[in-house]
């Protein structure tokens, strides 16, 4: 049985519809991503769950309990932003224990709660600091440390990665990821990082325009986009309309299809073509190759120098057939 219900939610500002007839269902301790382009309603759905933005219809169901009539703070819901969201004038040990003092709990209890929570993001030695005397990766472990502590039943990270340097946000990440499977808790993290999504979820939610247009794991999402925006959004995926696939593929093709580059290889024989331009992207090469009329995007792993094939070089291509994907 799921924890969290969404059915039939409706959500509109003024004459401008952010989404309409939303439905999803999600287990207790699964992560799940709601991944999709900046404005596509994300947040506004994160901002539903949680109680801070009304909603105009449907329902949402945690637990068996409706929490639509309930406010913010009765949902059991704890939630972490991207701006962080601290308080500048509390040490980080009363910025934990807040949501503790709401909820009057004993002052023994909360201190160790606090420990606790603190701790597990291992800030254990920061408990005296103010938040000007941190690194942001460091108020973002604060503000996990203030939701977690109120032992929520469901939490909702908000982009909370997206303010802080590539170094940081990987290993924050894996912490975060860690820390939700130790505590079995179920957990909706909002991005529109492809690899954030595909490494951390359960369950990634892609969405568009208000929509979910596609669930699943991260393989199904990355192997099988069920449309154009899907392949376009997940894996750099080629997409070439039918007449030009046809061309190409030297076979009749009905329908848009979808190659990814790593499916693509340099061969001794296969289909002709010539390299426009590579770009090195660590340990792989992406090379634009141009064949049929048609420009593919090429990712072979960087392997040796005797590898690099220089621009204007003519190559020939090798496309698995199972690698292309028809999509709609
Ligand atoms: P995402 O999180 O996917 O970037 P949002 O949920 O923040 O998207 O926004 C979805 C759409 O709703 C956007 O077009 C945004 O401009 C609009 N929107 C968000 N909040 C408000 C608001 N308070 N009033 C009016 N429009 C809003």
């Amino acid at each position: 049985m799921s924890l969290l219900s969404i059915q039939n939610l409706h959500k509109s500002y003024g004459d401008t519809r952010i989404f309409s007839d939303i439905n999803c269902e999600i287990g207790q301790g699964e992560f799940v991503t709601l991944l999709g382009p900046s404005g596509c309603g994300k947040s506004t759905l994160l901002r539903c769950i949680a109680g801070l933005t009304d909603v105009d219809g449907g329902r949402i169901v945690l637990g068996g309990e409706d929490l639509i009539p309930l406010p913010p703070q009765k949902r059991g819901i704890g939630m972490v932003f991207q701006s962080y969201a601290l308080f500048p004038n509390m040490s980080v040990a009363q910025n934990v224990a807040f949501g503790l003092r709401m909820q009057k709990v004993a002052k023994a209890e909360s201190e160790q709660r606090v420990r606790e929570a603190l701790e597990m993001v291992e800030l254990g030695d920061f408990a005296a600091r103010y938040p000007h005397q941190l690194s942001g990766g460091q108020c973002q472990r604060v503000a996990l440390a203030r939701s977690l502590v109120t032992r929520p039943r469901l939490l909702l990270l908000d982009e909370p990665l997206s303010a802080l340097d590539a170094r940081i946000r990987k290993h924050l990440r894996e912490q975060i990821r860690a820390i939700q499977q130790e505590l079995n808790l179920t957990t909706i993290f909002v991005t529109h990082d492809q690899e954030e999504a595909l490494t951390m979820s359960d369950r990634i939610f892609l969405m568009n325009a208000g929509q979910i247009v596609q669930s699943g794991d991260a393989e199904t999402l990355y192997t099988a986009p069920v449309d154009a925006f899907a392949a376009g959004f997940i894996g750099n995926y080629n997409l070439l309309e039918a007449d030009a696939a046809s061309r190409l593929l030297g076979q009749p093709v009905s329908s848009r299809v979808a190659i990814r580059p790593e499916a693509i290889a340099f061969a001794g024989s296969g289909i002709a073509a010539r390299i426009i331009s590579r770009s090195l992207l660590g340990n792989v090469i992406r090379y634009r190759v141009e064949a049929e009329g048609c420009q593919l995007l090429v990712d072979v792993l960087n392997r040796s120098a005797d590898d690099l094939h220089h621009d204007g070089q003519s190559v020939s291509l090798a496309i698995g057939a199972d690698a292309i994907r028809e999509v709609a």
